[in-house]
């Protein structure tokens, strides 16, 4: 008899774990499965609209390149040529210091200085901070310490200067979390590899350049032609239609007698396993019955979030400074955590006529304005813009998109509690997690957690 299995949440990571599974049917193994989403929407807070000519991501709007499972995954699905790399040539980020913006100098690699000429001649740091760069050059190798937060390593290498200016932006456009809570080691793993064998991050980060410098350098971040959501709907037409169950909020998932329980509605449901693919906080609900599994899964931390999109014309797009956009120190005083200039990002985003500013709010004021009207929030930001861009022009449209408790904090004990839940989930037959709230909060990741996830089951129910 087929093993039957249950897919809860149907985004990335959900979609992903379907399509493994399809897979493996395709290819002779007895089962059948289906994905229960709670939305109407499938894929997540993966979503792309059109508007005006211009491709618009509510969410993610790419990924990272070094890391390989989504492209993967395109190529697989026959998508590979829609693959596109951001226009690395005109990267210049800046910085929003004291209300002006400044370019990120040249050499500063995510928070760490490897050039130090343009680092000394920025003003985005003070005399003192750019003394601390130089000390930090010649910092010997230090033994592992316990876990820290990023805000506590940076500091310990650069001062709180470059925690402030730097770190904190850098992460709370990735997280929407801040320094302070996140964990150096859940969050930056390498960097504290490079502190124990090197000491100075800088001369790490440069004798790692080295080590790479062989190759040609890839592309930051991949996306896709038409937008990520193309990557959702390739997964999606891979499979049947009526193993999707939209608009099927999954309330509980129980083990009894050898089988899972999937309730919802009412109504009773038995597999043979079930891979939970909702962000933990909602994963905690449905095992509630497993309390120290759902304790776990309650402690993982979810921060809001709100992208705003504003279309412009070419008037704006000429007057705009290059680059991919600026991020804004949570010391500014702003609502806005960053800016994308989408139209200079990626190609095929936006016609010559048409300028795309995506901004990113995130923390405490997105909670704070997540009731506010849709009107409210965009004029918000787009008196934001008028005072740091000078951008005086109406927006041709504009778009809000709010993403509730969507992104999972790797907070200090992030490591250790992840732990926990996989031997928790180890020793449960028939279980598995895939998600964002895991073990990487990309993309990538939700896609490599949703192939584990079918990786595990298929052990599980393997004939003894
Ligand atoms: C605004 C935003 C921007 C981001 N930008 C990027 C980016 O540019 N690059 C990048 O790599 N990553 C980005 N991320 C992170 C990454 O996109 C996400 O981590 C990833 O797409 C999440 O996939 P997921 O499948 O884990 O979760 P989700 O996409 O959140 O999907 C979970 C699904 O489970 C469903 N669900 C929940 N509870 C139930 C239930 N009880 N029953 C049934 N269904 C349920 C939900 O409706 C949802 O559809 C971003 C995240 C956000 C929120």
């Amino acid at each position: 008899m087929a093993k039957r299995i249950a897919v809860v949440g149907g985004g990335t990571a959900g979609l992903s774990a379907a399509y493994s599974l399809q897979k493996r049917k395709s290819a002779g193994t007895p089962i059948e499965f289906v994905v229960y989403e709670a939305g109407q929407h499938l894929g997540g807070v993966i979503r792309t609209e059109r508007i005006d000519d211009c491709v618009i991501e509510a969410g993610p709007d790419s990924f990272l390149t070094e890391k390989p499972w989504a492209a993967d995954l395109c190529r697989e699905l026959g998508i590979g040529d829609q693959l596109i790399s951001s226009n690395d040539a005109e990267r210049k980020t800046y910085m929003l210091v004291n209300a002006r913006l400044v370019p990120i100098p040249d050499g500063l690699m995510f928070m760490v200085p490897t050039k130090l000429l343009p680092t000394f001649l920025s003003p985005m740091f003070s005399l003192g901070t750019k003394a601390r760069i130089v000390r930090e050059w010649l910092s010997p190798p230090k033994p592992k310490n316990a876990e820290m937060s990023v805000a506590g390593f940076v500091e310990r290498h650069y001062g709180r200067e470059m925690v402030d200016r730097v770190a904190d932006p850098l992460l709370g456009g990735v997280y929407g979390g801040s320094a302070d809570q996140l964990s150096v080691d859940a969050v930056l793993p390498r960097f504290v590899q490079m502190e124990t064998k090197y000491g100075s991050l800088g001369r790490a980060m440069v004798a790692a350049r080295k080590n790479s410098s062989s190759a040609a350098p890839r592309p930051l971040f991949t996306s896709l032609k038409s937008g990520m959501q193309q990557m959702t709907n390739a997964l999606m037409s891979r499979l049947p239609k009526e193993v999707f169950r939209s608009g099927v909020r999954v309330d509980a998932v129980k083990p009894e007698s050898g089988k899972w329980l999937v309730i919802h509605d009412g109504r009773t449901e038995e597999f043979d396993a079930v891979v939970i693919a909702t962000p933990a906080h909602a994963a905690a609900v449905l095992v509630s019955a497993q309390a120290e599994l759902a304790t776990e899964l309650t402690a993982i931390p979810y921060t809001s979030s709100m992208t705003v999109v504003l279309g412009y014309d070419e008037a704006v797009r000429a007057a705009l400074p290059p680059g991919f956009g600026f991020l804004v120190p949570r010391t500014e005083g702003r609502k806005i955590l960053a800016a994308t200039f989408v139209h200079n990002k990626f190609p095929h985003r936006a016609p010559e006529n048409r300028a795309i500013i995506r901004c990113f709010i995130g923390g405490s004021v997105a909670e704070q304005m997540f009731e506010q009207s849709e009107n409210e929030i965009a004029n918000a930001v787009e008196g934001e813009l008028k005072s740091i861009l000078g951008l005086g022009a109406a927006p041709l449209f504009t778009r809000v998109y709010k993403w509730r408790k969507a992104m999972a904090q790797y907070t200090v004990g992030h490591s250790a509690r992840v732990d926990r839940i996989k031997s928790l989930v180890a020793q449960t037959p028939g279980l598995a997690l895939a998600g964002n709230a895991y073990s990487g909060i990309g993309v990538p990741d939700c896609v490599r957690t949703g192939q584990e996830a079918v990786d595990k089951l298929m052990v599980d129910l393997a004939p003894r």
